[in-house]
């Protein structure tokens, strides 16, 4: 039965550029919440970032999320790509515009690496629309490497990334 393995804490991270973005990711919160083996736990405030990759389209929302759940990673992710395709995300373009894109950060301080699912997500520390956010509802986290939430974020900094990303609202529960 889903939902029966061991408490984990999980972090996801939620994006949208199209249509009424916050809509939409206030409508993928309200979804995992309402799973009863999911509790949100933290919510970031929500962060606007510019496209990465494919330039023509709009500027993403994005947040991110702290939860506990029972679900196993791959029973989460089943939930997550549930969500996705009822909120009607259609994926034409790589990287392209979609309503919604939830990725699984991190799950407790595992490692997984199978072909339809990598934890910690594979591109996290070279984003900062990850990092900002994550780095405001966790920033002592210590990641499977070792690393804090900050540090990986300094790092990221350090490299010079020029992502550009403003606060577009403060977290209001
Ligand atoms: P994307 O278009 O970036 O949302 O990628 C979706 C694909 O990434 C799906 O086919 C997932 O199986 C795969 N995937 C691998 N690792 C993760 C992860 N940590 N979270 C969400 N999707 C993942």
């Amino acid at each position: 039965m889903p939902g029966e393995g061991k408490r984990e804490k999980a972090f996801l991270g939620l994006g949208s550029n199209l249509g009424d973005r916050q809509s939409y990711l206030s409508a993928a919160c309200r979804e995992l919440a309402a799973h009863p083996s999911i509790q949100i736990i933290q919510a970031s405030s929500l962060y606007e970032t510019e496209p990465v990759g494919y330039q023509e389209q709009g500027w993403f929302l994005n947040q991110v999320m702290e939860m506990e759940t029972t679900l196993t990673p791959e029973e989460l992710l089943f939930f997550t790509q549930g969500i996705e395709n009822e909120l009607g995300r259609k994926r034409l373009i790589r990287w392209g515009p979609r309503v919604i894109d939830l990725d699984i950060l991190l799950y407790g301080n595992s490692v997984i690496n199978t072909p339809d699912l990598i934890i910690p997500h594979p591109r996290m520390y070279e984003r900062q629309f990850v990092l900002v956010p994550l780095g405001e509802i966790a920033p002592d986290l210590l990641h499977p490497d070792g690393s804090s939430t900050q540090e990986h974020l300094d790092a990221l900094r350090q490299r010079g990334n020029s992502e550009k990303i403003r606060l577009f609202r403060e977290y209001n529960p």
